[in-house]
């Protein structure tokens, strides 16, 4: 399971700078939760090998002072509960103030890596200057410039070095599902509608070293594990910021399974927060089905199942091929066929073209339709092949991978969602040098 890193500390420090560093030109997710003053991003990135997850948490109310550092202390908690490692940022120009005392104070507590980093130290001469956050009782410290870089590498190093090593594939046998979306989605419900008073729980087997745990479950004549995380138990005691809650709890558990369940509300549409969730799952390539929940409250008329499926697909742009299903755990409507889904999304993840076969057909709709010449250089692409992944990838080989543009990669993708049905995975193509 990758590590997730939290960067906390007080406004003004440099959070989000060192963010977009750390993710570098990865895309990064913005979570523009209503209230506050500023974007929380996630991201993903990689060092020495190792993928994880940076969450900047820097979203804050506006209010009095008091409101202020409250919500400051509250995002400290929710990151040292739902973190691996914590980067801690400090100013070397504010040195340390009161609010950055009361964040080391919570933080010595911690038994999880923290990274003390003192930012903007832009160059050799405020070296000296840091020395005094040795006071927070921290012990040793980082220093960095986010705005251009410096530092970041051994900071990065740093980090990498705590984070477990990359886990080997194991062949697993049981798909794992997440029953992932927004408070009051139906996710209880649903899970309660399909374990029901006949659970059928054969093991509990606790997760790595985290406390995520898989619980394995036999309905409708299929075997599954159901992905649970601490985080879904803990969810009574942080009432007040339950949406970021549920980004983080999202994160984890995207991470740790095979298929999202995404389950959306049919009164509430397709809103932010379901298509952050959403992108957080094409990121980690995982499967994904949609499901739309109280269908049962919604008034129907002759297309209002088409016309809402069809504005969902459009915000989900280009990754279109998901499988939609419109449910109702109230009157159990299509529960079986919403599980019956998730397995063929897992199925169709796995799925590998022979090489030989992909060639025959790849190739001749590639001469059909070769790619457009770009700055006069015209591409030839030779051979194909899909990588053994887990997930679906495939490699172009051609004289000028450099060349190739966006719009034929996804005609490419298109193709060969068209031909051999990858509904709900996503697909990554490469093209290399051959
Ligand atoms: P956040 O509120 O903690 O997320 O802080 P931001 O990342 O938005 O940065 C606050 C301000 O500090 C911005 O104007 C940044 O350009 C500036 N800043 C960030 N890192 C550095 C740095 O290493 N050196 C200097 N001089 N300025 C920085
Ligand atoms: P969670 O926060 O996503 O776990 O959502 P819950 O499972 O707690 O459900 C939130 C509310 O929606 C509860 O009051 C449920 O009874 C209700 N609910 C869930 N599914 C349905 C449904 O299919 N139809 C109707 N009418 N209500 C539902």
């Amino acid at each position: 399971m990758n590590s997730i890193v939290a960067i906390v500390g007080r406004p003004n420090v440099g959070k989000s700078t060192l963010f977009n560093r750390l993710v570098q030109r990865r895309e990064a997710i913005v979570d523009s939760v209503s209230g506050v003053t500023r974007d929380r991003h996630y991201g993903k990135s990689d060092w020495n090998g190792k993928e994880f997850s940076v969450i900047d948490t820097g979203g804050y109310t506006i209010g009095s002072d008091d409101v202020f550092e409250e919500e400051i202390r509250k995002q400290v908690k929710l990151a040292i509960e739902e973190a691996d490692l914590i980067v801690f940022v400090v100013n070397v120009e504010d040195g340390i103030t009161p609010m950055d005392a009361e964040v080391a104070k919570l933080l010595r507590k911690v038994k999880k890596p923290i990274f003390t980093v003192v930012n903007k130290v832009d160059n050799a001469m405020r070296e000296p200057d840091a020395v005094e956050f040795y006071n927070l009782g921290l012990g040793e410290y980082f220093t960095i410039a986010s705005i251009n870089g410096s530092g970041t590498g051994d900071l990065l190093d740093a980090l990498a070095e705590k984070m477990p090593e990359p886990e080997q594939t194991i062949e697993q046998e049981l798909p794992r599902f997440a029953v992932v979306g927004r408070p009051n989605a139906g996710k209880s419900s649903f899970i309660n509608a399909l374990i029901g008073k006949d659970r059928n729980i054969v093991t509990n087997i606790a997760g790595t070293t985290r406390d995520s745990i898989d619980t394995k479950y036999n309905r409708f004549g299929f075997d599954f594990n159901l992905v649970d995380t601490a985080g879904i138990r803990k969810k009574s005691k942080v009432k007040e910021d339950l949406e970021f809650y549920s980004v983080m709890r999202a994160v984890r558990t995207i991470e740790y399974s095979d298929v999202i369940i995404l389950i959306v509300d049919a009164t509430r549409g397709f809103e932010g927060q379901d298509q952050n969730i959403f992108w957080l799952a094409e990121k980690n390539r995982k499967g994904v089905v949609i499901l739309i929940n109280k269908w049962d409250l919604v008034e129907k008329e002759t297309n209002t199942m088409r016309d809402f499926e069809a504005m969902v697909r459009k915000q989900i742009e280009p990754f279109t091929d998901v499988p939609i299903v419109f449910i109702s755990v109230l009157t159990k409507q299509r529960i079986f066929k919403a599980i019956e889904t998730a397995v063929e999304v897992f199925e169709k993840r796995k799925k590998k073209i022979p090489t030989s076969k992909l060639n025959d057909v790849m190739l001749e709709i590639i001469k059909n339709y070769p790619p457009p010449a770009t700055k006069g250089k015209f591409v030839k692409i030779k051979y194909c092949m899909q990588l053994p992944t887990e997930t679906p990838q495939f490699a172009f080989f051609c004289n000028l991978p450099q060349y190739v543009r966006d719009s034929y990669r996804r005609f490419l993708e298109n193709k060969l969602r068209e031909i051999y049905d990858f509904s709900g995975s996503p697909i990554t193509i490469y093209f290399r040098q051959k």
